[in-house]
């Protein structure tokens, strides 16, 4: 395994932001470590990166344990952290040719001009870093974590405050190097674990909710069903929950609500229901769920 986290908990004084988290990542994956915010995102990544402990359990990179073996498993490490401090003054290659001093890297220049072909830095390299883009900064930021050639790239938020351009071509960046690397990255946003992750962890208050390929949480969530529908009169919640088959009643507006169902033919039973109550049914509608749903479900 690329990254084995076993029963984590990390508490901040009283508060627990990890509550007994297990999972792991196997080589060659990107992962996506899904989350609203405050969920310990951030708090998981430092701990895999060796920033801070974990207050119980244990976490492994490429098979080194973080508490015993910080200074293998950061060379096997490549860490964005989340507001990327980037040193302003900094030209773009004295920065990164600084970092591959800190890691005692052969073939500095060598290595620098690597990188900035790679991050498509080119344009920019001469620029002092406060000068660019926050676009071309988490340019700056994936070189600076890959110069050492890790095995495996923790990305905090990459494209957080990205425009919609810059957020395109960073996503592409990361696919990119998905295919040599095991990548492990958060965000706030479903569409981002959609467009690029094999795999997603949806953390929330510091628990695992879900765990799963991204296209098998999406399948997952096209079999449960929410209808709306719109009955001519006002009905109580109460009376909605004792049809046969409806899982969830939530109220839209007025007289339309959202019903949560297992099997299409519980529409069946809300007819009958409307009926028996002498109620109108005017609109009844099949919504198209999407990862979206998913997140929304396991974290509010
Ligand atoms: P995320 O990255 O998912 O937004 P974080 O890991 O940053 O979440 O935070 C998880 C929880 O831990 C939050 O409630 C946050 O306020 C708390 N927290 C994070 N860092 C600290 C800290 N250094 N001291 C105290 N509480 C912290
Ligand atoms: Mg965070």
């Amino acid at each position: 395994m690329s990254i084995e986290v076993k029963n984590v908990t990390k508490i901040y004084g009283e508060q627990k932001a990890l509550d007994a988290i297990s999972f792991s990542v196997e080589p060659g994956n990107i992962v996506g470590f899904l989350g609203p915010n405050g969920a310990g995102k951030s708090t998981m990544m430092k701990i895999i990166t060796c920033f801070i402990p974990q207050t119980s359990g244990s976490v492994s990179v490429c098979g080194y344990d973080v508490i015993e073996n910080p200074i293998d498993v950061k060379r096997q490490v490549g860490y964005l952290p989340e507001h990327n401090p980037l040193y302003l003054d900094m030209y773009v290659k004295e920065y990164l040719d600084f970092v591959g001093g800190v890691y005692k890297i052969d073939n500095r220049k060598g290595r620098v001009k690597e990188m900035i072909d790679m991050v498509g830095l080119e344009i920019e390299q001469n620029k002092k870093i406060g000068a660019l883009s926050k676009g071309y900064r988490q340019r700056v930021g994936l070189a600076q974590a890959m110069i050492h050639d890790p095995k495996v790239l923790i990305l905090d938020e990459p494209t957080t405050g990205l425009d919609p351009n810059q957020l395109e071509e960073i996503r592409g960046l990361i696919k990119t190097i998905g295919k040599e690397k095991t990548i492990m990255l958060s965000t706030h946003i479903m569409q981002e674990v959609e467009a690029i992750c094999d795999k997603t962890i949806i953390i929330n208050h510091g628990k695992i909710v879900a765990n799963d390929t991204t296209k098998e949480l999406q399948k997952q969530q096209a079999q449960e069903i929410v209808l709306t529908v719109e009955f001519d009169k006002p009905v109580e919640t109460k009376e909605l929950q004792t049809i046969d088959g409806v899982l969830q009643v939530k109220r839209s507006k007025d007289n339309l609500w959202l019903l949560e169902i297992k099997e299409d033919n519980v529409r069946n039973n809300i007819f009958q229901f409307a009926m028996k109550k002498e109620l109108v049914v005017l609109t009844m509608q099949k919504e198209t769920q999407s990862l979206e749903s998913v997140f929304k479900n396991l974290t509010t």
